[in-house]
């Protein structure tokens, strides 16, 4: 208990995991908690990790952010999607886009009609029936609904973690938790229970609590070092296991999507901010040397780097408990897959958001600590699948790594998931499961698996019919594309209601 005989949270780690663990419990515990965040400067932070998927807004609304000043002091710019360039080989493309492809009919998702389209030979893309694509690739973005009716877009952001960061902390500053500078040099725990009692700090400081929230990163100081919980690798399916980030000015229009781009042992990134590109190629070290994996990151900028190119080290997998005893792992700390769908921050805010309800006093109860970690398994789990399917279902033949990768062997979820769709034309959502139908849908097609058939419900609608249906679809778009503002201009007309001049 603290002087104030209330219990006490720890966060041990300020980076964007430390700071919207302390964001969230200044929000909803700070009448009932201490709340003390400890971080070093000397230290830093990972320093990467700009993009994010729609699920955010949730994290920000709860906060009671305001838009625009979040977009102006993260330097944000909107996400529509992420383009995967090369993975059926060069020159290939395709989008995962957020938001609907395509109108269900009757008690059918699109797809069915797609496919029976496709079949009779004049479906089109997947593409043409997503507004956020077609938007994506014009370099268009609107914030809610059109005048005339179109439908509010779905949309993430790009935005500079560290700045991020910062704004939470102020958010979290303000409302009482404390910070604390300095290193943490070691960790003390109870005798009997195991569980953690205080952080030692350089100089001799100390720092007790009842709970301690984990967010040192890949240092895993508390989940791992004090409390040894095992490491589960996945590198015999994610074998990513370096990245080198190198920012670089910004060149021409700001584009609204994240670009993933396969590489010969790996892929790169591309992140647009208001301010700057970020840009990173994630690599298997044991098919390619860091010198090499540099030099083609260089070579592949779209404008001149602004900082020395910087080497990450990583391992994929999850902490098999998320919760062990008094000690909460978020962000890196807990686990890490690779960035290729934006999913590490999210996990940080789910991880939160299944936290609070469950929330200790003084003491955790362990049926709340199971029930937490069965749930972070699952939803890391499926996460994990969808990653693997990129991977998997690649057609860059010739190259070692993607040659090794087609050859996975494919957890069972995986497996089974593929056939259903390959089988039906159908796609089975588990659950909660992060990504829906239409992301898999997106991915799938766009690598290249394709349904061998479709819904014969489908089948009764009139040939006529259907053409009207899917043309209806496609005019819909382009009227509504033809009345969007450009995404600079969106942005520009949001940052002005913060610092309007
Ligand atoms: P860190 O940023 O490493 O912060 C750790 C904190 O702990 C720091 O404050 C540090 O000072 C402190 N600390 C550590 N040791 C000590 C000590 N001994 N004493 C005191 N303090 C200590 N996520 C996304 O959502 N989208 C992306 O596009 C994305 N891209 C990524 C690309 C790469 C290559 C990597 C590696 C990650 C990416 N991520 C992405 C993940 C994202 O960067 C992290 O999930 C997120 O920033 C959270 O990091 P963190 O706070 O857990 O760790």
């Amino acid at each position: 208990m603290s002087a104030k005989g209330k219990p006490s949270i720890v966060i041990a780690g300020g980076g964007t995991a430390g700071w919207m663990a302390a964001a969230a419990l200044a929000r909803f515990a700070s009448a009932t908690h201490d709340i003390t965040l400890v971080e070093s400067e000397a230290i830093g932070t990972v320093g990467v990790g700009e993009a994010t998927i729609p699920q955010i807004h949730n994290f920000n609304h709860a906060l009671g952010l305001d838009e625009a000043a979040f977009v102006s002091a993260t330097q944000a710019s909107f996400k529509l999607g992420i383009e995967f360039a090369g993975w059926s080989g060069d020159g290939s493309a395709y989008m995962h886009a957020f938001g609907p492809v395509g109108r269900a009919h009757g008690p059918l998702p699109f797809q069915h009609y797609w496919l029976r389209a496709a079949d009779e030979g004049d479906a089109g893309s997947l593409a043409e029936y997503s507004l956020n694509e077609q938007a994506a690739r014009a370099g268009k973005f609107r914030r809610g609904p059109s005048r005339s009716g179109g439908a509010a877009m779905p949309y993430a952001y790009h935005f500079d973690a560290a700045l991020y960061a910062a704004h939470l902390r102020e958010y979290a500053e303000a409302r009482g938790v404390t910070r604390v500078e300095g290193r943490i040099d070691s960790v003390a725990k109870h005798g009997e229970s195991g569980h953690i009692r205080a952080l030692h700090l350089d100089g001799g400081t100390q720092v007790v609590g009842d709970f301690f929230i984990d967010c040192t990163g890949f240092r895993a100081l508390l989940i791992g070092e004090a409390m040894g919980t095992d490491f589960d690798a996945w590198d015999a399916l994610l074998p990513c296991d370096r990245a080198i980030a190198a920012p670089c000015a910004k060149a021409g229009a700001i584009t609204p999507y994240t670009r993933a781009t396969a590489r010969p042992a790996g892929w790169q990134w591309r992140i647009p901010l208001q301010h700057r590109t970020g840009n990173g190629h994630v690599f298997c070290s044991q098919h390619m040397g860091e010198d090499e994996a540099t030099q083609l990151l260089l070579d592949n900028l779209d404008g001149e780097p602004t900082a020395d190119p910087r080497t990450i080290r990583f391992q994929t997998g999850k902490r098999r408990e998320h919760w062990r005893g008094n000690c909460l792992a978020l962000g890196l700390a807990a686990g890490f897959m690779e960035p290729l769908e934006s999913t590490s921050i999210h996990l940080v805010q789910s991880a939160i958001a299944r936290f609070l309800p469950l929330l200790p006093g003084a003491v955790p109860a362990q049926a709340a600590i199971d029930r937490f970690n069965a749930d972070a398994d699952t939803e890391w789990l499926a996460i994990r699948d969808f990653l693997v399917l990129h991977y998997r279902a690649n057609a860059r033949e010739g190259e070692p790594f993607w040659d090794a990768m087609r050859g996975l062997a494919l957890p069972d979820t995986l497996t089974s998931k593929i056939a259903l769709w390959q089988q039906t034309g159908t796609i089975h959502r588990a659950g909660d499961e992060l990504f829906a139908e239409v992301g898999w849908l997106q991915v799938l097609a766009g690598q290249g698996v394709m349904a061998r058939a479709h819904n014969p419900i489908a089948d009764a609608m009139p040939k006529e019919d259907l053409a009207r249906f899917l043309a209806q679809q496609k005019q819909a778009i382009a009227a509504d594309l033809a009345t969007m503002p450009t995404h600079e201009a969106a942005i520009a007309d949001l940052t002005a209601r913060h610092n309007p001049s």
